[in-house]
């Protein structure tokens, strides 16, 4: 099956509560649009409540059903909101993916007099300070939700680390070690950035701790049992000891759901060594998004024809784990004024659809905004507002379309001219194949075979942007076109 998943929001969706209504509304369309799989944000009520993305959890058993953090649902909706949106998509045989942030949590309901040391925020190894106490936010006990579900409790000993103590004033942030039970250090995690990088952000998780593990088992079973997903996106994997998910995603396999798909999110740029260090200690237990492809993309889009296009798949987890990349374009974190801003210029995303979605390898992951597009306000350093406008990729429909339609057999690269690359899949017994040309230079042309059973007969770009007919020669060649900085799909007319 020609797997496509679709990440269904963008960082600054409206906080009005009407994201799972447009799932359910829009399921049956994505399901038109050949999208096989739905990637959802976190669904739990974050610290910041009815404005949280979901990504500072505050409880993860309230999925938009208790009064806390000042309002019952969430950003996105509520819980029956969310469940209806599940089953809307489920009706329409797409999967779901839903969003496992395990990482911190945030918005304590207490403090507590903790033992902690200071760290070195660009060397996490280095200890600053001897031990001293203060006070942490680092007790959750929940109190709207009276111990439904679970009676749960966290404390200190469940969190290795905080960046702020309710009684000291810092004149800058920095982060605290706590010393709890199960140890007086950080985590081992995947990666030698920033010394270890364990500690990201709040009141970091620790799971050292077995009562934390088994919670977090607990709350793995209820959640699907709730729900009932088909997946799990893992966030922020680069701060998270691989030994954990090891032992949650073998329980999850073995007592929930037996074929759960696993994507998980380390951010690397341009470091694909470290996504297969991360590969072998989870010993292949997740898929991963190509990160670094991502940032191919990006360069490509800002470098225009200085770009090599046939380097465009160096270094990504695409050329070495092809089985395990999921490959994407954007994401809610690569949009303007996020962390880890990195966008790809509007006239290449066309080209990078083409990439992700027309060829055998990677399973594809489309953007909200590239689908639907979206624009928002956001402030500068400066303190003056910029307006963002990312408009939908107008093409990407019909790539999708095409991927659906064309995209399947086997595969020949023409990937032999720096400003134009192309190639053809043969189809198969059920489907036309198609022949695929990318230019980021000017308009190009490129001999491409694509079956002597195609001679005499005519190929018309899918795409509509190029009106001439190309016509196959009788050993099955066409001499196929592309526009200036663009993308065509040349397929079979009739
Ligand atoms: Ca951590």
């Amino acid at each position: 099956m020609n797997e496509v998943m679709f990440q269904f929001f963008e960082w600054y969706y409206p906080a009005d509560g009407t994201l799972w209504k447009k799932v359910s509304q829009e399921a049956e369309q994505l399901k038109k649009l050949g999208i096989t799989a739905v990637w959802l944000p976190p669904a739990y009520k974050g610290s910041s409540g009815g404005f949280s993305q979901g990504y500072d959890v505050y409880d993860l058993y309230d999925l938009g059903e208790f009064d806390q953090k000042g309002t019952i649902r969430t950003k996105y909706g509520t819980k029956e909101e969310y469940m209806s949106a599940i089953h809307a998509l489920h009706q329409q045989n797409v999967s779901v993916y839903v969003d496992i942030v395990l990482n911190h949590m945030g918005g304590a309901d207490e403090t507590e007099k903790v033992m902690v040391r200071k760290v070195d925020p660009e060397n996490r190894n280095n200890f600053i300070s001897t031990s001293f106490e203060i006070e942490a936010n680092t007790k959750f006990s929940f109190p709207n939700r009276k111990k439904e579900y679970s009676e749960f409790v966290w404390d200190y000993n469940c969190f290795s680390g905080v960046d702020c103590a309710a009684n000291v004033q810092e004149p800058e942030k920095c982060i605290y070690n706590i010393i709890n039970d199960y140890g007086d250090d950080w985590e081992e995690v995947v990666g030698d950035e920033k010394g270890n990088y364990d500690y990201l952000m709040f009141s970091d998780i620790e799971f050292r701790n077995p009562s934390v593990r088994e919670e977090l088992k607990r709350w793995g079973k209820w959640y699907h049992e709730t729900v009932g997903f088909d997946g799990v996106r893992l966030d922020a994997l680069k701060h998270i000891s691989p030994a954990f998910y090891n032992e949650w995603l073998d329980y999850m396999r073995t007592h929930v759901k037996h074929d759960l798909f696993v994507v998980g999110e380390y951010w690397a740029p341009d470091n694909v060594q470290v996504l297969e260090e991360y590969i072998r200690a989870t010993e292949s237990r997740v898929h991963l998004f190509d990160v670094p492809l991502h940032y191919n993309f990006h360069n490509a889009s800002k470098a225009g024809k200085e770009y090599d296009l046939r380097g465009i798949f160096n270094n990504s987890l695409l050329s070495i784990r092809p089985d395990l990349a999921i490959t994407f374009v954007e994401n809610h974190d690569t949009q303007p004024f996020q962390s880890l801003e990195s966008t790809v210029d509007a006239w290449f995303k066309p080209l990078a659809y083409a990439l992700i979605l027309l060829r055998k390898d990677g399973y594809p992951c489309v953007f909200y905004c590239d689908l639907y597009g979206t624009c928002y306000s956001e402030k500068r350093h400066d303190g003056l507002e910029e307006k963002i406008v990312l408009p939908k990729i107008s093409a990407l429909e019909k790539l999708l379309s095409a991927r659906k339609e064309y995209a399947w057999g086997e595969q020949y690269d023409y990937f032999d001219s720096p400003n134009c690359i192309g190639w053809v899949r043969t189809g198969d017994d059920k489907h036309k194949g198609c022949a695929v040309l990318l230019s980021n230079g000017k308009k190009n042309k490129k001999a491409m075979q694509v079956g002597a059973q195609y001679a005499g007969k005519y190929f018309i770009d899918e795409l509509g942007k190029d009106t001439r007919e190309v016509r196959i020669n009788k050993n099955g060649i066409g001499n196929f076109h592309v526009s200036a900085g663009s993308v065509s799909i040349w397929v079979p007319k009739d």
